[in-house]
């Protein structure tokens, strides 16, 4: 059975309801885990509230502003952690970033600037996260992250975000290998195309989950919560003989031709 009772799991990436990081946050909640929550801060606190309202049923035992970005705010929601839990078992790494321009058009007129912004957030954070995640998960662990196909293939308007990805699934390789021996797993889940606040900035998004939806095995594409429940899998130890892998959830269109 998937339990999850007396682990104590990070989610970052909730920004709203539709969120995939949301999606995973409830499965592991109803698994039985215990969880952290950090957000995007802003100026105004929109965020802070937003989110707040949301996960307040899933009583998370933290939940800070964790912009990856700021190296400040990453160390004090490690030493949040390190205060007020015993140990860390599970690190979801949910988040991406790409200036909005750059997510369409021609990808030869990628900025040095946005270049370098789309993979500090969306891949180097992944790095950051899990270096301070590594001497907290004391019993081993297992840290998620999310991917797309935008990463192993071209597709339209992915542009920067696909070469953001495929460092991100190099990095998860490099992490597994460094990290096994703490017993510490490390997987990326590349989902299908789902609409959230990211995707809205892919130029396209409709398009492509038209196309996935006619072209996929299952003739459709997935849920927040079908990625979470492989999330929860992945985190639980169930999957114990699993590591470095790339996960496809996304009803199967990985897998087509034409
Ligand atoms: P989302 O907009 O709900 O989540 C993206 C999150 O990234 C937000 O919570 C945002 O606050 C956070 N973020 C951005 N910059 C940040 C920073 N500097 N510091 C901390 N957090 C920051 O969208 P989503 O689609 O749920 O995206 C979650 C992950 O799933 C991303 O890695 C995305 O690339 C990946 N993904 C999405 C899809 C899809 O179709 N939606 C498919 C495959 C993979």
């Amino acid at each position: 059975m998937l339990d999850l009772t007396g682990k104590n799991a990070l989610v970052t990436g909730i920004a709203n309801n539709r969120s995939i990081a949301w999606g995973i946050a409830q499965q592991l909640h109803r698994a039985g885990a215990n969880l952290g929550v950090t957000y995007l801060p802003d100026a105004k606190g929109r965020f802070e509230k937003k989110v707040g309202e949301l996960v307040t049923p899933i009583a998370p035992t933290i939940f800070l502003p964790c912009d990856v970005q700021d190296d400040e705010q990453i160390d004090t929601t490690f030493a949040t952690i390190a205060e007020k839990w015993d140990k860390l078992d599970i690190l979801i790494h949910c988040l991406a970033f790409a200036n909005k321009e750059d997510l369409s058009g021609d990808f030869s007129a990628t900025s040095r600037e946005g270049f370098a912004k789309a993979l500090d957030i969306s891949t180097y954070s992944l790095i950051g996260l899990s270096k301070r995640a590594k001497s907290l998960m004391k019993d081993g662990g297992s840290i998620v992250t999310l991917s797309y196909l935008g990463g192993v293939k071209v597709i339209p308007n992915y542009n920067v975000m696909g070469v953001a990805k495929s460092a991100l699934e190099m990095s998860v390789r490099y992490l597994a290998s460094e990290l096994g021996v703490q017993n510490i797993r490390v997987n990326a889940i590349s989902a299908g195309p789902i609409r959230t606040l990211a995707s809205s900035a892919v130029g396209g998004i409709s398009e492509m989950i038209r196309h996935v939806e006619e072209i996929a095995p299952l003739k459709r594409t997935v849920t927040q919560l079908e990625v979470g429940n492989t999330a929860a899998f992945l985190c639980s130890d169930l999957s114990s003989g699993i590591t470095g892998q790339v996960i496809y959830v996304d009803a199967g269109y990985e897998i087509m031709g034409m």
